[in-house]
């Protein structure tokens, strides 16, 4: 691509974020339609700039290792293809079997609220794409994920190798036990809303760390549960919406 037309590029960009805070949609922006390359294919790195830009930073989160990890994983293929094009809108989108992506910022917010580092290890129980696990991965921490639909958790692996996602560990089956013999865990995410929280998953929370768990039935909390030397502290993050956890939970609520 030449000076100009990388400068002309950048402009436009610009002038999306701008329209984009004000609500005008994605498709005026040029970011889809024909590429430097002269196929079809959507500019995706540029979505994701926008999406870091106005839907994540504008929105508060700060932690620049989190930034740079929503920036570099492709959303798009974890997203079946026919939803490929809204991968990097400000919504949750379907993946199949009745199940969501989260929200961008969603996502975002639960891996800040997790405060890991490279080299830490994480379980997630609720695979299902495998987006958050991959944003974690990218990170550099060692992930550990469960998922009890079938059809997910074995897409979700192939997705998750393809890219090259090697911390990223899938199991299949009910999180509700957790991860055993990988705990403790230096933090815990759940992304399927139980009404209570597991005892497993309390137990196999690291000291210090950090679990960030959506609790209710219809009205959920984000809840970030942090264990202290005797015992666990709880605060509310905001409101949120996730589907039901499933399996053992729901014999035992
Ligand atoms: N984190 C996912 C989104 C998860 S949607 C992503 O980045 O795409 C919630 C997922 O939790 C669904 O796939 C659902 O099947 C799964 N789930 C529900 N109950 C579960 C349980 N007991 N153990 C493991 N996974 C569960």
């Amino acid at each position: 691509m030449s000076a100009a037309s990388e400068s002309s590029r950048r402009r436009r960009l610009a002038w999306c974020v701008a329209v984009t805070i004000l609500g005008v949609s994605m498709s005026a922006c040029g970011l889809f339609g024909r590429s430097s390359s002269g196929n079809d294919e959507p500019d995706w790195t540029a979505l994701r700039e926008r999406m870091v830009t106005t839907q994540i930073a504008a929105r508060g989160v700060r932690d620049p290792a989190v930034l740079q990890a929503m920036r570099t994983v492709p959303r798009h293929e974890f997203v079946p293809e026919s939803v490929q094009r809204e991968a990097y809108a400000d919504n949750p989108l379907p993946i199949g079997d009745g199940q969501t992506i989260s929200q961008p910022y969603i996502v975002a917010l639960m891996t800040e609220l997790l405060e890991v580092d490279k080299g830490d290890r994480v379980l997630e129980i609720g695979t299902g794409s495998g987006y958050q696990a991959a944003v974690l991965a990218a990170m550099g921490i060692e992930v550990y994920t469960i998922e009890i639909r079938p059809t997910l958790c074995r897409h979700a692996g192939e997705t998750l190798a393809r890219l090259g996602y090697k911390n990223a560990h899938v199991r299949c089956g009910d999180g509700y036990g957790g991860w055993p013999d990988k705990a403790p865990f230096d933090g815990i995410v759940v992304t399927a809303a139980p009404e209570r929280i597991p005892d497993p998953l309390l137990e196999q929370l690291k000291q210090g760390g950090h679990m960030v768990i959506p609790v209710g039935a219809f009205y959920q909390e984000l809840k970030v549960i942090t264990r202290t030397a005797d015992g666990f502290s709880e605060r509310s993050a905001v409101p949120v919406r996730f589907v039901p956890m499933t399996g053992e939970i729901e014999r035992r609520q």
